[in-house]
C-alpha cells in the first residue's frame, strides 16, 4: 500500500520535475561595482511607485533612478558606491547586498558583463545525478 502511495506521489512529482530548472550561481566578486551602479527592480515601473517603496522602506532611500534602458525599464544606482566601485558603508549594507547574488535562484538570471559570478543551469540530467534512483 505504501509503495502504491509512493508511486503515485512520484508519478505526480514527475510532471513537475522537467519544469524545474535550477540555476546555481558560482564564482566570486571582482569588485567592479556594476551591481551597485546598475540595478533593476521587478516591481517598480513609475517614479511614484519608487517613491512609495522608499516611503515604505526608508533604507531604499540610498537608491536613485539613474536612467532607463532601451526597453524603458528604470536603472537604479546606490549613492554609497565609490568611484572605484566599492561600498562605502560596507558594514551597514543592506541584507540584499549581503546575499547578492543569491547562490540558488528559481528563474533565469542575467549578471553584469564581466561579473566574476556566473549562472549554471542545472537540467533534468543533473537532477537525476543528484537524486539517484533508490
Ligand atoms: S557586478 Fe559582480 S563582480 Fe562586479 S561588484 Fe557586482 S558581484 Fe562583484
Ligand atoms: S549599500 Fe553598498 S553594497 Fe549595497 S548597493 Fe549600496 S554601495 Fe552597493
Amino acid at each position: 500500500m505504501i509503495n502504491l502511495i509512493m508511486n503515485l506521489i512520484n508519478e505526480l512529482r514527475s510532471y513537475f520535475v522537467t519544469e524545474k530548472m535550477e540555476y546555481e550561481v558560482v564564482g566570486e566578486c571582482k569588485k567592479c561595482g556594476k551591481c551597485c551602479n546598475y540595478m533593476y527592480s521587478f516591481d517598480t515601473y513609475t517614479e511614484q511607485e519608487f517613491k512609495f517603496m522608499q516611503a515604505l522602506f526608508p533604507s531604499y532611500k540610498r537608491f536613485y533612478i539613474k536612467g532607463k534602458d532601451e526597453d524603458g525599464n528604470f536603472i537604479f544606482a546606490c549613492k554609497y558606491v565609490s568611484k572605484e566601485g566599492l561600498c562605502t558603508v560596507y558594514n551597514k549594507r543592506l541584507k540584499m547586498c549581503k546575499i547578492y547574488p543569491n547562490k540558488k535562484i528559481l528563474y533565469p538570471a542575467k549578471l553584469h558583463e564581466g561579473c566574476g559570478y556566473r549562472v549554471i543551469e542545472k537540467d533534468f540530467e543533473d537532477y537525476l545525478k543528484t537524486h539517484p534512483k533508490k
